[in-house]
Parts: structure tokens; C-alpha cells; sequence
């Protein structure tokens, strides 16, 4: 499907419009995960549900396209919190430029040599 012209640039959307999906489970988890989340801006990203998605290792349960700005799952309920947040958040690492980047990738180092648990037991 192609991108409209207007999606690829940054442009403010109302909060609700952050996210095109026509799966109906899909809206209700994400409004509630948008509610523990800072305020987003930026063009709509398009939520996908794709059955027997896989990567170059495999089976994947997501996968986030990011010049598409879509996000096609493959995942159980109980796993969509999770998925949603680290696919998200490719869009957000895309932004953030190496400065931040860099800045976070040390706070995570100081962490793993404190040998800090993480926060929610799985890699980001
Ligand atoms: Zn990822």
C-alpha cells in the first residue's frame, strides 16, 4: 500500500490519530498503553496483523517499517503490551539521533555492570 505524500513528514496529529489499524483489539490495547506513555508526535503509524510473519532468523513476532511507518504483528494478546512498546519505540530511536543514543547505550552499560535486573525481564 502506498504512503499519502502527507505521512511522510512530520506533521502534529491529534493523540487518538497516532495509529491506523482496523483491527478493533488492536485500538483497545494501544489506548490503553498510550495513556503510560509521554505525549507522541509525528505522522500516524499504521498497525497491521500479519499471520505467519518471520525474519531472516525465523518466526518473528513483529516487525516495524519505519520509511512505511507501519508495524505488522504476529503475536499473542498476552504479548502485544510488550511488542507494541519496543516497536514503538524503533520509530522513537530513529529520531533521537547518536548523541542520545549514545547517551542511553551508557546509562545501560553502567546498569549492566551494576548488574541492575532490568524492568521488564526481557532485552530492549
Ligand atoms: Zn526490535
Amino acid at each position: 500500500m502506498p504512503v499519502p505524500l502527507a505521512w511522510r513528514y512530520s506533521i502534529w496529529v491529534p493523540f487518538r490519530d497516532h495509529f491506523l489499524t482496523e483491527e478493533p483489539a488492536h485500538k483497545k490495547r494501544v489506548a490503553v498503553l498510550l495513556r503510560r506513555l509521554p505525549p507522541l508526535s509525528g505522522a500516524p503509524i499504521r498497525l497491521e496483523r500479519v499471520r505467519g510473519l518471520r525474519d531472516q532468523r525465523g518466526e518473528a513476532h513483529a516487525g516495524a517499517f519505519l520509511r512505511a511507518r507501519c508495524i505488522a504483528f504476529d503475536c499473542s494478546r498476552g504479548e502485544f503490551p510488550r511488542i507494541f512498546i519496543h516497536e514503538l519505540f524503533h520509530f522513537v530511536w530513529l529520531r533521537l539521533g547518536n548523541p542520545r543514543r549514545r547517551s542511553f547505550e551508557s546509562l545501560l552499560c553502567a546498569q549492566w555492570r551494576a548488574k541492575s535486573r532490568g524492568e521488564l525481564g526481557w532485552s530492549a
